[in-house]
């Protein structure tokens, strides 16, 4: 078995190696490629992808599984050599269903709408794009169909980034979501909203660099393997694990975004930093799912960027950082500026509160689409209606409504949108495992120190990569199945505070009635 092992080990290092290439070529083309590459650097990333396809979809590849099955099955399952295979299977599973023709047919449209999309979206001219998107639901349709046996036309395109999930399970969770959010949103728009004009002020971008770079450092972000460079669309992307990238932007007249943007990115990035070094050349040197990868970023960003203590350690700093900006301004007034609650028109800018509402309706409009409830020639139409009945404020074009995610414009609309709100629900889990094995992080932020989280996370979560599906990690790292309570908690005993909310949590009475 170990010459039989060793075979697929070095297939499977092949196919690695041509999508670290293709990783390589995707991210100098979002930060250093001038804009004369993009013809050539389209067609040398498909031929990259293609190829790989092939490599993977070998039949020797499926007569080396046959093979390696029957032995691990009798390992332990979270033996190194099970959870290889295992892995390796899914993938290939997948992979042979899907045409190599239809791969490459997908990847040259998807790219083809991407273009078409970054010049409609400034003239607000969803016309142009609309034959585009017509066809990428039909491709998407046509996608699920090499599944068949689905519940949901959506399923196995979710099956795709959230390995489990099916249209069924993330509606219900979203359900339960949305009917303590709802009373939540409300109670916090009735109060009247902090004054955020601190952070509406310019600085020097190197400046802004340097800051969130000192936060990195005392992350534990490994700067001898990862970078960060500038971009438009901040992104994560990795080369090996002893090269992990990251990209941010810096807006004018805006004080944090960059920052924060950092402190996200660097969260997916420390994920991927801290995967077991010897998985490195296999499927397994990956995250478990959208949806992990998605809570370690907002676990970062948020429940430690966005919190009080980590504030009254840094904002001295920042102060110091941007004295004429900031002197005048008191911690507090900082600290509730960075989480103003408001409904808002576009789903990156949003604060933690509202952000989920954003996704559930993209989320709800692509069944609407994959299912045949929803024509795309109507979609605009359907994304005001559903926007201004969700976030109660109107759509003012289609650049800021249905043209502002690239999502559906640059690969299958499915599957796409449900890992950012599973994220937010697991970073509470997560950092609720982690602050009940260790009671004193919370105080460690504060003094700036994040060894005793950093550590936590790497043990129960960063080490493991892909070996467990997202459901089994969950389970293991945090001792239950995904739950809502401890993102619900984390909310209300946030903002209950901080915008002086009256009485019980909204919706928990409701909620325990349920059970
Ligand atoms: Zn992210």
């Amino acid at each position: 078995m170990h010459e039989t092992l060793k075979e697929l080990k070095g297939r499977l290092l092949e196919i690695y190696d041509l999508s670290m290439a293709a990783a390589v070529l995707r991210w100098d083309q979002a930060t250093y490629m001038p804009p004369g590459g993009a013809g050539a650097r389209g067609r040398q990333m498909a031929t990259l992808s293609r190829i790989a396809h092939e490599r993977l979809t070998e039949p020797g590849m499926g007569r080396l599984l046959d093979r390696l099955e029957p032995w691990t099955a009798g390992l332990p399952h979270d033996s190194d050599e099970a959870c290889l295979v295992r892995v390796t299977r899914r993938a290939y599973d997948r992979a042979i269903k899907v045409p190599s023709a239809f791969v490459s047919e997908l990847d040259e449209h998807a790219s083809l709408s991407y273009q078409t999309w970054t010049t409609a979206r400034p003239r607000n001219d969803f016309a142009s794009v609309r034959p585009l998107l017509e066809k990428t639901l039909e491709m998407s349709r046509r996608l699920a169909d090499f599944f068949p046996g689905y519940e949901s036309i959506a399923d196995p395109l979710i099956d795709y980034s959230d390995y489990g999930m099916k249209a069924s399970s993330v509606r219900a969770v979203f359900a339960e979501l949305r009917a303590r959010l709802v009373p939540l949103v409300r109670a916090i728009t009735e109060r009247p909203a902090p004054d955020d004009r601190c952070l509406r002020q310019s600085a020097p971008e190197a400046d802004q660099l340097a800051f969130g770079l000192e936060v990195l450092r005392k992350f534990g972000f490994h700067f001898e393997r990862g970078r960060q460079d500038l971009t438009h669309h901040p992104f994560m992307t990795k080369f090996s694990l002893g090269d992990v990238r990251i990209t941010t932007r810096v807006r004018k007249q805006d004080l944090t975004d960059a920052l924060f943007s950092t402190l996200h990115e660097a969260g997916h990035a420390m994920y991927e930093q801290g995967i077991r070094r010897d998985h490195e050349g296999t499927p397994l040197a990956d995250g478990a799912s959208a949806g992990v990868h998605e809570s370690q970023s907002r676990l970062w960003e948020n429940l430690v960027g966005r919190s009080r203590g980590f504030w009254e350690f840094f904002y001295p700093k920042l102060q110091a950082a941007f004295p004429a900006q900031l002197r005048p301004v008191p911690l507090d007034t900082f600290y509730r500026a960075i989480n103003r609650v408001e409904r808002s028109l576009i789903r990156t800018d949003a604060d933690e509160v509202t952000y989920n509402l954003h996704v559930m309706m993209r989320f709800d409009l692509e069944l609407d689409l994959l299912e045949g409830r929803l024509a795309v020639r109507d979609l605009p139409e359907a994304w005001r209606a559903r926007f201004e009945s969700d976030l109660g404020i109107p759509v003012p074009d289609d650049r800021d409504g249905v043209l502002q995610d690239v999502h559906w414009f640059s690969g299958p609309i499915g599957g796409a949108f449900q890992g950012y709100t599973l994220g937010n629900i697991l970073s509470a889990q997560f950092f609720a495992a982690a602050i009940a094995a260790h009671p004193g992080i919370g105080a460690e932020i504060a003094r700036g120190e994040f060894d005793t989280l950093h550590g936590w996370l790497r043990e129960h979560v960063y080490q493991h990569g892909a070996r467990f599906t997202a459901a089994e990690l969950v389970e293991r790292a945090t001792g239950s199945p995904m739950t809502i309570e401890p993102y619900i908690a984390y909310l209300w005993g946030k903002y209950q505070p901080l915008y002086g909310l009256a009485g019980e949590q909204p919706g928990a009475l409701a909620g325990r009635r349920a059970g």
